[in-house]
């Protein structure tokens, strides 16, 4: 695969800051693209299919993956997500800078699927300040949530298997830390 420009796996558990996080590295870096992806998730309020994530059916997403068009996906508390590889590939080979904004299961893909690939994993100050998060965020209900705090327990128990490790305790800083790694 030729791979000119960069790819930026951001990880972590949910709630931990990854979205807010990459909302500033984009506002900061115009120089920055971010890849979209697909998920049978149903939209929340305020989303819109094509700008946030593209939104699948479960068919649609499984024909994805037989045609072999994912770079990597998950199934993440009952839905599907994954990377659709084309606007990637099509983005690195000009040497743009391409950020994934993924769950762990993914980003491990991405090590097999993309080695060159940098892989950030984000994670909480404290276990008990990612569920306040997560509540605090309001998108999930408690089922949800559960689903959510249950995950993030094996996902931050890998956490020695990604190239860098950051804490959001205050976000700037760990904005800033991004961006230092990111132009490395
Ligand atoms: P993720 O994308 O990882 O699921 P979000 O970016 O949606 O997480 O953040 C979850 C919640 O935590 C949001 O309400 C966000 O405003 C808040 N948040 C993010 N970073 C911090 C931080 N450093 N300190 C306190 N709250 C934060
Ligand atoms: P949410 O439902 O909150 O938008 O996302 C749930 C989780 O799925 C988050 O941790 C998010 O980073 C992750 N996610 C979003 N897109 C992808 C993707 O393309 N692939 C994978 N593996 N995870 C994704």
């Amino acid at each position: 695969m030729n791979d000119q420009g960069k790819l930026i796996v951001i990880t972590g558990p949910s709630g931990v800051g990854k979205g807010t996080i990459v909302k500033f590295l984009l506002t900061n870096n115009p120089q920055i693209f971010v890849s979209i992806s697909a998920t049978t998730r149903s939209p929340r309020h305020g989303e819109v299919d094509g700008v946030n994530y593209y939104f699948l059916s479960r068919q649609k997403f499984q024909q994805m993956i037989e045609d072999g068009e994912l770079l990597e996906w998950a199934e993440y508390a009952g839905n599907y997500y994954g990377t659709p590889k084309k606007p990637v590939i099509e983005g690195i080979q000009p040497g743009k800078t391409i950020l994934l904004e993924i769950e762990v299961l993914g980003a491990r893909q991405i090590q097999k699927n993309f080695p060159s690939a940098t892989r950030i994993l984000i994670l909480p100050p404290s276990f008990d300040e990612l569920e306040t998060r997560l509540r605090g965020r309001g998108n999930d209900n408690q089922e949800a949530i559960v689903k959510r705090l249950a995950k993030a327990k094996e996902e931050i128990d890998v956490k020695d298997e990604f190239d860098y490790q950051i804490v959001n305790d205050h976000l700037q800083k760990a904005v800033n830390q991004v961006e230092t790694i990111i132009f490395s």
